[in-house]
């Protein structure tokens, strides 16, 4: 049997961070993939992440790649290890309500739109500066933000992808430079999918979210 997920897992540098994609996979594909030692794994939507959380192994890392609504929050602030889909005020106060009441800091990526296409989803590149910087997020002590996450266009095109992903690095670069309160825990860069991980490495990623090349198509 050919396993891809090894093929990934033992090429990656050391220093850069495997979440494995599972959104709509069963939970025996992701035992499989825990049974080789993985432990991280990534879900887009609240109500299967929560149903993962409850009947999978609880030395999993769970992480909310998906959007987020405010409403939904609660259901995942006991157990979330890492939220990459952060992109209002409101949804990291809403994060910080319930991390607090869970007696917990939740780590939060900002979600940043570097695609070309259209989107709903995500900050925009000159926005992400004043939001590390509003004045509320002096209260929000049950948070942390780590860093930032985006993705490319969905494009054959390596040129367009690469200078996508360095937008996104240099913004990180720029940010990581400022006096913010969790200027010390920045240092996440979430990008690169299955089709794009290894442009996403050579640009500077630190977290990479693959999903089909690892459990197959969806
Ligand atoms: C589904 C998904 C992935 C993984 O995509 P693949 O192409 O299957 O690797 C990564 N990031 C996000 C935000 C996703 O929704």
């Amino acid at each position: 049997m050919t396993d891809n997920y090894s093929n990934i897992a033992n090429k990656l540098p050391k220093n850069i961070k495997l979440v494995a994609v599972s959104k709509t996979k069963p939970n025996e594909h992701i035992i499989n993939i825990y049974n080789k030692g993985h432990r991280d794994f990534g879900e887009n939507k609240v109500q299967e992440l929560v149903s993962k959380f409850e009947s999978l192994p609880k030395d999993i890392r769970w992480h909310m790649i998906g959007h987020l609504q405010t409403n939904k929050v609660k259901y995942i602030a006991p157990f979330v290890s890492l939220i990459h889909s952060v992109e209002t005020i409101k949804l990291l106060k809403e994060i910080n309500k319930r991390a607090k009441q869970n007696d917990r800091i939740i780590d939060c990526l900002l979600e940043v739109h570097i695609a070309e296409e259209d989107s709903k989803f995500g900050l925009k590149l000159q926005d992400v500066a004043d939001f590390v910087l509003l004045p509320e997020q002096n209260n929000l002590e049950n948070v942390r933000i780590r860093g930032l996450m985006g993705m490319a266009t969905n494009t054959s095109d390596e040129n367009q992808i690469s200078a996508e992903f360095q937008k996104l690095k240099k913004k990180f670069e720029e940010v990581k430079k400022m006096n913010f309160r969790d200027q010390k825990h920045f240092t996440e860069i979430s990008m690169g999918m299955s089709n794009d991980f290894e442009i996403a490495i050579s640009q500077g990623a630190t977290i990479i979210r693959v999903g089909s090349l690892i459990f197959g198509k969806r």
